[in-house]
């Protein structure tokens, strides 16, 4: 059997593997006494219903991972990728429009695989616990700007991966590179004006209380904030977040609606403290030198993999190219990706508990950050028990019970 067929094969079982083992250590190591630190936001009801909640994700992603693989595994052993080809082909497109056309049907595809799996996300789960208020017009009219967004942008940065890897030669990942990291800091750079008001309204801060008091730490941290904004997230969840857009002088942060109904003046302070942390320590800085590593590095990779023979044997290909390459790597790439999921998030969480500390220190008030994060994992039901593995796995933010722990015996 070809080699690279075995291990991409291996490596999409191995993947779903981890997925059900880590929901069954999930839910064993759930406890069925809410932890003491939650009394003050936590009743037993609640409690049990935040552990109902977390089964039922876990249910809803096991199926859906399973159906998900089964259907990848099936298309790569009838030879879909093949015949996708052949029809693509007999269209006769110029050949940068074939990729174009190629890779376009296959993410087609797959979005239709999952769209109902989403429905049922939004309409049944989240529903179910009183998460959801996306109606169904603004469900139809969100897919339907997502699928413009990507046709342009994605379509876009693909056009030019195939136009470099097909006329560059040798050099080609180096243009692809410079390429990607030009995209994704104009996308940053453009998101706050142009993309993020495609979905949600922005509207400046009032003035009253909780702006002057934002406004105050910013200006005592000595951090330049181009506005505070409030979205009205609660268009589709009740569920409270904040987040910070745009970069360098640009920076703006956005406070969801509901966020506002849930907090006070000082937790939102440590929150925006908490964010204002993850700049002044460089996280963001960090993170971004690494991802333009990460994406030298795997145009590199696909660079070595584009005329492998084998890989296009793999999957059953008459003819090779690079726009099937690129898929096919992709596939190859997964068991890499999974490692350096890993060891993203583990920094991640380290950066997190940086930036706790950062906000507890600077805002003076370690208790108002310890209650901004009770009061939102207890909103939004999130599992205060996870099993250390599925953290190590998944988490790219530690768990809330250790981080009120930590930020308590600092
Ligand atoms: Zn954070």
């Amino acid at each position: 059997m070809n080699t690279y067929l075995v291990v991409i094969l291996a490596s999409l079982v191995l993947s779903w593997l981890l997925g059900i083992v880590s929901n069954y250590y999930n839910k064993r190591h759930m406890v069925s006494r809410l932890p003491d630190e939650f009394r003050d936001v936590y009743d037993d009801r609640k409690y049990s219903e935040s552990q109902e909640y977390a089964r039922a994700n876990m249910r809803f992603s096991s199926i859906a991972d399973s159906i998900s693989m089964a259907i990848t595994i099936g298309f790569i052993l009838l030879g879909g990728f093949n015949w996708l080809d052949q029809l693509v082909r007999s269209w006769e497109l110029a050949p940068l429009l074939s990729g174009l056309a190629y890779i376009g049907l296959l993410s087609l595809a797959s979005w239709t695989v999952s769209l109902p799996f989403e429905i049922y996300q939004t309409f049944v789960l989240e529903s179910r616990f009183q998460f959801n208020n996306t109606t169904p017009w603004t469900f139809v009219v969100d897919r339907l700007k997502g699928l413009i967004l990507t046709a342009i942008l994605g379509g876009g940065l693909l056009a030019g991966v195939l136009y470099f890897f097909g006329s560059a030669g040798e050099w080609a990942w180096m243009w692809c590179w410079v390429l990607a990291v030009a995209f994704s800091l104009g996308i940053t750079y453009v998101a706050p004006t142009w993309i993020l008001p495609l979905f949600n309204t922005f509207s400046p801060l009032e003035e009253g209380e909780l702006r002057t008091a934002l406004e105050a730490y910013a200006r005592k941290s000595d951090f330049e904030l181009e506005g505070i904004f409030v979205m009205d997230g609660s268009r589709r969840t009740s569920k409270g977040n904040a987040f910070f857009t745009g970069f360098g002088k640009r920076k703006r942060i956005a406070l969801f609606d509901t966020l506002l109904k849930e907090q006070s003046v000082e937790e939102i302070t440590a929150v925006l403290a908490h964010e204002v942390g993850h700049s002044k320590r460089g996280h963001i800085r960090k993170q971004l030198i690494l991802a333009t590593i990460k994406t030298g590095a795997v145009f590199y990779l696909l660079s070595l993999f584009l005329d492998s023979k084998g890989l296009f044997d793999a999957f059953g290909m008459e003819h090779m190219s690079v726009y099937a390459g690129l898929v096919f790597f992709t596939l190859l790439y997964t068991p890499i990706s999974m490692v350096l999921g890993v060891v993203g998030n583990y920094l991640s969480r380290k950066y997190e508990f940086e930036a706790d500390a950062f906000a507890a220190e600077t805002t003076n008030n370690p208790g108002a950050m310890i209650s901004a994060l009770k009061k939102l994992s207890a909103n939004n039901l999130s599992n205060l028990t996870p099993h250390p593995l599925v953290v190590w796995l998944e988490y790219s933010h530690p768990p809330v019970l250790e981080r009120v722990r930590v930020l308590k015996n600092r």
